[in-house]
């Protein structure tokens, strides 16, 4: 029997009213690229996708946060891009804040510890706003959202028939440079959160 694995990234998680902010900021340019829209409920920026995790390496992965060492600082996203490769269409920030590099590059040195593979491209924030879009549209403009990132959160990705269904494991705050962030809890499962492999 293979072991149970969970899909898991880290990302920043908005509130539900940023996430409100972005859709409409960027409303425009969804409706010009056709695509699937990522349903508002779900926007979010990854910081270090995991793919599948042993179940039983949870408790590694938890710690990783545990330990990180990292401050809170502000995305302002002001432009709308298109990536070809992956046929998204993403908000972006013009001018990416040193400490939202950083916290990547601390994560996954920490991760790659854990013999994690690394995505080995340089960290951009973004936030996917739809797939499957083969061209933009026009207006790629946004009027500009501002986030301040004050927690880093885990999240468990499970695929529905229609979409993804991302559910919140844990989250740590990024409390300041030289800081360390609160100790981890336990991994837990949430209520009602599905284990089984998808
Ligand atoms: P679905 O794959 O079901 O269409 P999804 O892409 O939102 O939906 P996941 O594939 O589980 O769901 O991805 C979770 C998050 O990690 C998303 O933000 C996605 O863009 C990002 N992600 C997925 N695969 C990778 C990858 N190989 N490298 C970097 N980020 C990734
Ligand atoms: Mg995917």
């Amino acid at each position: 029997m293979t072991p149970p694995v969970r899909r898991l990234f880290f990302a920043l998680w908005p509130d539900d009213e940023i996430r409100q902010e972005l859709a409409r900021a960027c409303r425009k340019a969804i409706k010009g690229g056709g695509g699937r829209p990522v349903a508002t409920r779900n926007l979010h920026a990854t910081v270090a996708f995991l793919g599948a995790v042993a179940e039983a390496r949870l408790a590694d992965v938890f710690s990783a946060a545990s330990g990180l060492r990292a401050g809170p600082f502000e995305l302002v996203f002001d432009q709308v891009g298109h990536w070809p490769r992956p046929q998204v269409l993403v908000a972006l920030c013009s001018e990416p804040p040193p400490a939202a590099v950083g916290l990547a590059g601390a994560l996954w040195q920490r991760l790659k510890a854990l013999d994690i593979p690394p995505d080995l491209r340089p960290y951009e924030p973004h936030v996917t706003l739809a797939r499957k879009v083969r061209r933009p549209g026009r207006d790629l403009g946004m009027r500009p959202v501002r986030w301040p990132v004050t927690e880093l959160a885990l999240v468990e990705s499970v695929t529905d028939p229609d979409g993804a269904r991302y559910t919140v494991l844990e989250r740590w705050p990024l409390v300041g440079e030289g800081a360390p962030v609160a100790p981890g809890s336990p991994p837990e499962l949430p209520p009602g959160a599905d284990s089984s492999p998808s």
